[in-house]
């Protein structure tokens, strides 16, 4: 519980770092407003997701730079709109981790790669008869049924995959019961049909970043500039998440081991620090990522196997250091924040060997990939010929909703930090 109560400053401290729009608040006002928003802070914090896509960009060849480059402030600033869409969207929050714990131990073997294997393993399908009833059509525990896995595997791929994001999970039952019939499986007249599943529960991080790649690769084969942006902005924050080692974990916050804070002390704290005077960003050329599917679970098995060194090292080190060194006070605008003091932070970092700087240049270079291949695999088009792209007065509307959705501070799903 070391952690336990300053957990919520430390977070404060990097929401306002990030947003100085608060900073002429009274500081009463500015320590409530804050900290209740706040203590679901995004990964890596505003400022280190704002700074990997900018460096990102700065690594691109001379073809996509010409793009790029003109919007690479956007790109810097929509860092974070997939952390301010788990205020307004049920499904965000999901994407953003995996709890690998959660299934077994490293390498994890025994869980597909694949969203579509996954959901084949983790799903229950139900149909609601015309009498009533509640059936059964499809159940967990799939793993000695492998014929039934095969039979459905079709409807998987075009039905439950587009359904996900819907919160109610709704299918069609008329087409539910044409596939029943067509596979001459049990098919009772339907009025509706639905389904669960397990993986939210735990997170989906790998998966989605696979559904995002063919997303960009498919906007970049359109030529439409808009996607594009906002597709490698998204893809951004979200291979940023897959380097951060609590996104990978069921202890995220340190909240099993008695460490709460310890997610935004390594991946706020930590950066905001040291990262613009310390770091070497220096990085080299994007590659092409090859296989996404593997390029991703790689990503995400490396960092969950530093999820115990991230734990023990800080625990270790707060055994060691004087109790009244590790915590300080901090101004920010007209507020104090209790925050990691910059020593205790720096000897963490010391201690880490250099694991944040590494993750971070790691976080730069696979965006920059994977941005770059996309780009190689739609067939490397023109980048100078593309339209600006134009957001609509709707656009603009929604991108004002969804900061005013994040400003309540009401987090659909699981925080990261509590
Ligand atoms: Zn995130």
């Amino acid at each position: 519980m070391r952690f336990g109560y300053f957990a919520a400053w430390i977070v404060c401290a990097a929401a306002i770092g990030a947003d100085q729009r608060v900073s002429t608040t009274p500081s009463r006002e500015v320590h409530r407003s804050c900290c209740e928003r706040s203590t679901n802070a995004p990964a890596w914090g505003f400022f280190a997701h704002r700074r990997i896509n900018r460096l990102a960009v700065l690594t691109l060849p001379p073809e996509m730079m010409v793009f790029f480059k003109q919007h690479i402030d956007w790109l810097a600033d929509h860092a974070t709109d997939a952390d301010m869409r788990r205020y307004a969207v049920l499904a965000e929050g999901p994407r953003h981790y995996i709890d690998l714990d959660e299934y077994g131990e490293p390498p994890f073997a025994a869980l597909p790669r694949t969203f579509l294997e996954a959901l084949l393993r983790h799903t229950s399908v139900f149909g609601i008869t015309t009498r009533g009833d509640t059936v059964l059509l499809y159940g967990s525990n799939r793993d000695t049924e492998t014929d039934l896995i095969g039979l459905w595997r079709p409807y998987f791929d075009r039905h439950v995959v587009a359904a996900f994001s819907d919160p109610d999970h709704l299918l069609d039952p008329d087409t539910l019961v044409h596939f029943l019939n067509t596979q001459n499986l049990p098919a009772p007249p339907l009025r509706a049909a639905l389904f669960t599943e397990t993986l939210s529960a735990h997170g989906i991080l790998p998966w989605h970043l696979q559904k995002m790649q063919r997303d960009l690769t498919a906007a970049f084969r359109r030529r439409d500039a808009k996607r594009i942006l906002r597709l490698c902005a998204d893809i951004g924050h979200y291979i940023g998440d897959a380097h951060v080692p609590l996104h990978t974990t069921s202890n995220y916050n340190g909240q099993k081991t008695g460490q709460q804070g310890i997610h935004a002390f390594w991946e706020s704290r930590i950066p905001e620090l040291f990262a613009d005077e310390q770091y070497d960003y220096f990085v080299g050329k994007p590659q092409p990522i090859g296989d996404a599917t593997a390029y991703y679970w790689n990503i995400v098995l490396h960092s969950n196997s530093l999820v115990d060194s991230v734990l023990a090292i800080e625990r270790r080190l707060s055994q060691q250091y004087p109790a009244d060194q590790q915590k300080c006070p901090e101004t920010r605008g007209r507020t104090v924040l209790i925050v990691p003091c910059a020593d205790y932070a720096a000897a963490y970092q010391q201690a880490l060997g250099g694991m944040v700087e590494r993750q971070m240049r790691a976080a730069i270079l696979a965006v920059a990939s994977a941005w770059y291949s996309a780009w190689i695999d739609a067939g490397m088009p023109n980048l100078r010929q593309l339209d600006q792209p134009t957001f609509s007065d709707e656009e603009r509307r929604e991108e004002i909703l969804l900061r005013q959705q994040y400003e309540k501070g009401q987090i659909l799903g699981r925080p990261e930090e509590q």
